[in-house]
């Protein structure tokens, strides 16, 4: 008899997990605890993989970058307050740059949170993650779980990508319904982020300012490399015959050794250019605002803008020609127009900005040549630059002051979004997250290039690193502190806020774990031991000692520190 048949449930745990699944999602990065333990421990049993991190803000960062690397939502697990706070700072960050991630929080019961009665961990998290993300969204009653996850997974990435919150009260996880009416209740998305086609009108702009340049810049940017058009952006390149200048994480998507890369010649491009193409790039403050004297005399430049947010039109300066759309479909609409009839570059400019790059690089070439002890950033770096010229699918991650700028510089890369740093904020701190996730996503080695204070920011995760046996290489640039490691403390009391202990052995931590160490004191040393952990493909850390009075205060943005006019006796 039917009316008598055990009906067949199923559970908010069960829910989630099968929403995640049928969305494609098979990768959870957090940190287990109440209320989420279990459906970690579910969703690895059905076969997703979730990886248990040592800190939620590292979960956080693995999350937002292989949503960048993926162009899905990297999702992260975090228990209630304090944990749902450090993966908040995460959220933002992938937010501000960007990058599509879902943070998925337990939560503590609405009864009580909302009466303010004193629970366990209570916190009105939703309300405070509201403002820092690009959406967010709570789940009472397990039926709407599937609804709620595909919300969660469009708001991350139709439009500009970025972060979302999803609240998870630990009572939903219980809650029991009937198993089909259950999985009837699952949405999968379709064309979560649909292509957005530009106006033809606002095309026709863009090409007759194009056609008008006497000296036409290219700006790639982060966006351009996440919209993964890659042979697109080559053949704009390639066909307008136009210098590009590439942002740091759009480095490699052509190969910085092409010939129209102004990469060399950055400041010449910039200052000198009359009509600048932005693809995928803000003028923010990585662009000094598209004014200043970065940018030549006032009024000399006429900005072309491809984003798919209309309203980061116009946020710095005029925008002469905005094109409204996703990349891949405004940049082919843009070829269209130049494949017709285009005289390509002046050839005069193109030959400038070709001289410029190559006198830079000949500058440059000694100082990254020089083998001895102790090593500079520029010699250590000289190092690491063949490295990836020999390996070019590997995953450079990037993080420090001088170590970040200089390697930017420095490290020329051949293959779309191999470069991972801290982007929009400068932020340190992703380091280690960063790595986890490039070689969970990609499968490839992964070598970290990290200053030794930016790595401090996420360092336990080298026992991460080791348990789940990834194939990352870090690189300890070790000046013995911030910036430098020769600051003093004037009244001789306690170390100078920038130093660390002088010589420390951060090698030692990774063979605490099973993994490999090595300290280097030279540019050869330093060249064979990351080979040898890139051939292995065992979790290896090299510290790599640097002469502690090598480095600028905060690197290429010392500008940016206020100082005092007070001199006090
Ligand atoms: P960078 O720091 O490299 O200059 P930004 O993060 O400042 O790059 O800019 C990236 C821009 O790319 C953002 O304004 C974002 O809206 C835009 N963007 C991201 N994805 C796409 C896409 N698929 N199509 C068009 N624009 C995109
Ligand atoms: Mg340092």
């Amino acid at each position: 008899d039917v009316a008598d048949a055990p009906m067949e449930l199923t559970d908010g745990f069960h829910l989630v997990i099968d929403a995640l699944k049928l969305n494609g999602i098979t990768t959870i990065y957090g940190v287990p605890g109440i209320p989420i333990t279990d459906l970690g421990r579910m969703a690895q049993a059905e076969g997703m993989r979730v990886l248990s991190f040592r800190h939620e803000q590292n979960a956080g960062n693995a999350a937002a970058i292989a949503g960048f690397l993926t162009k899905k939502p990297g999702i992260c697990l975090t228990v209630s307050a304090p944990g749902f706070l450090n993966g908040l700072t995460a959220l933002a960050n992938a937010t501000t740059n960007c990058f599509p991630m879902i943070l998925i929080s337990g939560s503590s019961e609405r009864e009580i949170v909302d009466l303010q009665q004193g629970d366990y961990e209570e916190m009105d998290q939703l309300a405070i993650a509201k403002p820092l993300c690009k959406a967010a969204f709570r789940v009472l009653h397990a039926c709407d779980i599937g609804i709620g996850i595909a919300r969660a997974i469009r708001a991350a990435v139709s439009g500009r990508p970025g972060g979302v919150y999803l609240d998870l009260p630990a009572k939903l996880f219980s809650q029991v319904i009937d198993a089909e009416a259950g999985a009837k209740s699952l949405v999968k998305v379709i064309d979560a982020a649909p292509a957005q086609l530009p106006a033809p009108s606002s095309i026709a702009r863009a090409l007759d300012e194009l056609r008008n340049a006497k000296r036409p810049t290219i700006i790639l940017g982060k966006g351009a490399a996440y919209a993964q058009a890659d042979e697109l952006v080559r053949e704009l390149v390639e066909r307008s015959g136009i210098p590009y200048v590439p942002m740091s994480m759009a480095k490699g998507l052509l190969p910085d050794t092409h010939p129209l890369s102004a990469g060399a010649a950055r400041s010449t491009a910039l200052k000198d250019s009359d009509v600048v193409l932005l693809v995928g790039a803000r003028l923010n403050w990585l662009l000094s605002h598209g004014k200043g004297k970065t940018w030549g005399a006032p009024g000399s430049k006429r900005f072309i803008q491809i984003d798919i947010e209309p309203r980061e039109m116009d946020s710095n300066v005029e925008i002469v020609a905005p094109v409204v759309g996703d990349i891949g479909s405004c940049v082919a609409a843009l070829l269209d127009g130049i494949r017709e009839e285009w005289s390509g570059a002046p050839a005069e400019w193109v030959e400038t900005i070709r001289a410029k790059r190559e006198a830079n690089i000949a500058k440059m070439a000694p100082k990254l040549a020089r083998n001895a002890a102790p090593m500079d950033f520029h010699s250590a770096l000289g190092a690491l630059r063949t490295v990836i010229k020999e390996r070019p699918d590997a995953l450079l991650v990037n993080e420090g002051a001088n170590t970040l700028d200089l390697a930017r510089g420095i490290i020329d890369m051949y293959q779309p979004r191999k470069r991972l740093d801290v982007g929009t904020w400068g932020v340190m701190g992703i380091g280690m997250g960063f790595a986890v996730a490039a070689a969970v996503e990609t499968g490839k080695p992964v070598l970290a290039i990290e200053g030794d204070s930016a790595f401090g920011f996420s360092g336990m995760e080298v026992e991460t690193i080791c348990r789940y046996k990834l194939p990352v290489c870090i690189v300890i640039f070790n000046n013995n502190g911030i910036y430098r490691g020769t600051d003093t403390d004037p009244t001789g009391r306690d170390p100078a806020t920038t130093v660390f202990v002088a010589d420390s052995r951060y090698d030692r931590m990774m063979e605490a774990f099973g993994g490999v160490g090595a300290q280097v004191f030279t540019p050869e040393e330093l060249k064979r031991a990351v080979d040898e952990a890139m051939d292995s493909g065992r979790p290896t850390l090299i510290n790599a000692m640097i002469d502690p009075a090598a480095g600028s205060e905060s690197g290429n943005i010392g500008s940016l520190n206020p100082q005092s006019v007070i001199k006090r006796k």
